[in-house]
């Protein structure tokens, strides 16, 4: 039902926000090397402001209670990232009406995939979150699609799809974003926002196996 769903999404959060209250100074660390040292520090100020309105979003319907964590990251993380990550939720949990199920799950993860390179202009290959989120979303429907996977299978192979990005990240130079500034410097340092995708479509899977 309606009601489990928005009970897995709070559970989906809880996760989502103690993963990056732990990877918070490893994801700043990454954004030193890169960036300006605040990634971490940024998704670890919106989630938990997310989280805050817990009780708030346990009375929504699952497209309203999505909308408000895109719309709360918008206003709580700032940056390239608040936008990027805020904006495409924000947009895509439009797709979850009605609750989750094969269907609105893969429209979600298009429209996710969609909104944010159409914000971001980026592709894959500019050393971005882009690189995580890009075979991640291919991976997923396919896995649906093609191969018939229930939807914790596809999102188990979506998670791989999603590491491999990020290795993927590593020998590049930026295209976008601040670490476009570098050149050649950014070459062999992961992406801050890919790794962070990374985390969240993680903690996505341990809720969906939980
Ligand atoms: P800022 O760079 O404003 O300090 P953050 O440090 O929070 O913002 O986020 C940086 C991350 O944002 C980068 O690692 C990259 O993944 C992502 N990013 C930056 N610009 C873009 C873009 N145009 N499209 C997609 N992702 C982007
Ligand atoms: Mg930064
Ligand atoms: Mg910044």
């Amino acid at each position: 039902s309606e009601a489990d769903d928005v009970e897995a999404l709070l559970d989906a959060l809880d996760r989502i926000g103690e993963r990056l209250h732990d990877e918070q100074a490893y994801l700043t660390e990454l954004d030193s090397r890169i960036g300006d040292a605040d990634h971490g520090n940024n998704l670890a100020r919106g989630i938990s402001a997310v989280t805050e309105k817990r009780d708030d979003l346990a009375g929504m319907a699952l497209n309203e209670a999505v909308k408000t964590v895109g719309t709360t990251l918008i206003s709580e993380v700032g940056g390239a990232a608040g936008p990027l990550y805020g904006g495409s939720i924000m947009s895509a949990a439009q797709e979850l009406d009605g609750g989750l199920d094969d269907e609105t799950a893969l429209a979600f993860a298009e429209a996710y995939r969609e909104k944010l390179t159409e914000r971001g202009g980026a592709r894959p290959g500019d050393k971005t979150m882009v690189d995580a989120v890009t075979p991640a979303v291919h991976t997923f429907q396919r896995a649906v699609e093609e191969d018939d996977l229930a939807l914790v299978d596809a999102l188990a192979k979506a998670v791989d799809a999603a590491r491999r990005g990020v290795a993927y990240t590593v020998p590049l130079r930026a295209s976008k974003g601040r670490a476009s500034y570098l050149g050649l410097r950014a070459v062999g340092h992961r992406d801050p926002g890919a790794t962070s995708t990374l985390f969240v479509l993680e903690e996505l899977l341990a809720t969906a196996e939980a």
